[in-house]
């Protein structure tokens, strides 16, 4: 049972945290910060918090779990504002998508109270996003990863398990580098691709005459065109080496295709196809997808 919590940032990450939790009955009180008085009074009104703090120095007092769910370029400030306020007991976590640069400003900022934070990231989300986005189901059944560090504390380690289990997660554990190629293929990649896209087809004169004609693929594939761009922006730039490693590969395989294709090379495509289906497929039973919300 967590007694206060305190949420930096009170949109779909840290709004539906706490929902979930005051649903579960597994929190006394929630205070809430953002920046701007409007998200506040919003978050209020829908009962995403009980209390909206002015500032992150009221908001962290007397809390004993404090979680991060800011937009990834504002994590490391963040921290640097929590951490003159950290008591013994307080734990900090953050939702971050991203994790080698949180926990690389954690180390700088917290010192020796390092062994208080919890890395983690909810793989579950929407592209929409602010308080009114959040609702209470959004974790149940879907992965929690926890990158703890060496200075990890055990305790707090645990704490951070138990609100995500009781939230209805599925909560695993790898390194922090782990995490970020991990993510970066499988979230990262899928996003810069689809805004890559949609961005392309969007500067085409016929715009509106081409998606007009948008059948089922496209909406799936483009869906997360329509996520927040501060997020994407702030992800891309913070898992920049992942990335770029990635985006290096892919552009290979793309001029490959292109080859096959000015050749009239079928064989290379079926290959292609073939195994890209069967790897699919092998992973992913049709029912099940009607449930996955990209993140
Ligand atoms: P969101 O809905 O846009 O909410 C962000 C919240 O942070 C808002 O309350 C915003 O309110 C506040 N905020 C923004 N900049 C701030 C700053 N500089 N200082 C203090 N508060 C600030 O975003 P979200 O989707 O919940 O994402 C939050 C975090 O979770 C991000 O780090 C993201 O990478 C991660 N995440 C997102 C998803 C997803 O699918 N959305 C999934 C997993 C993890 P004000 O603008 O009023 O300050």
């Amino acid at each position: 049972m967590i007694n206060r919590l305190a949420i930096i940032g009170v949109g779909l990450i840290g709004g539906s945290l706490s929902l979930a939790l005051k649903k579960a009955g597994k929190v006394t009180e929630v205070v809430g910060f953002a920046r701007n008085e409007e998200t506040r009074q919003q978050a209020m009104s829908l009962g995403l918090i009980d209390c909206a703090a002015m500032s992150i120095e009221d908001a962290v007092t007397g809390a004993d779990v404090v979680v991060l769910a800011v937009p990834m370029g504002a994590m490391a400030k963040t921290l640097a504002e929590i951490a003159p306020h950290v008591t013994d007991k307080m734990v900090i976590t953050d939702a971050g998508s991203t994790k080698a640069q949180v926990v690389e400003a954690a180390v700088t900022t917290l010192g020796d109270r390092i062994c208080q934070f919890v890395p983690g990231h909810p793989i579950a989300g929407t592209e929409k996003s602010g308080p009114s986005a959040a609702f209470p189901e959004l974790y149940q059944n879907h992965k929690v990863i926890l990158t703890p560090l060496a200075e990890t504390d055990a305790v707090a380690l645990k704490t951070i398990q138990t609100m995500w289990l009781d939230v209805g997660a599925d909560v695993s554990e790898m390194t922090v580098q782990h995490h970020d190629l991990v993510l970066a293929a499988t979230s990262h990649l899928p996003h810069l691709l689809a805004f890559n896209l949609v961005g392309l087809l969007a500067q085409n004169d016929d715009v509106d005459d081409v998606l007009r004609f948008a059948a089922g693929g496209f909406r799936d594939f483009s869906r997360i065109a329509s996520s927040d761009p501060v997020m994407w922006r702030d992800i891309c730039l913070s898992n920049d080496a992942a990335i770029l490693g990635l985006l290096k590969q892919y552009q290979q395989q793309l001029t490959e295709i292109e080859q096959a294709i000015q050749e009239q090379d079928g064989d290379y495509l079926m290959d292609l196809f073939q195994r890209a289906k069967q790897a699919r497929d092998i992973r992913f039973k049709e029912p099940e997808l009607s449930h996955i919300k990209a993140k």
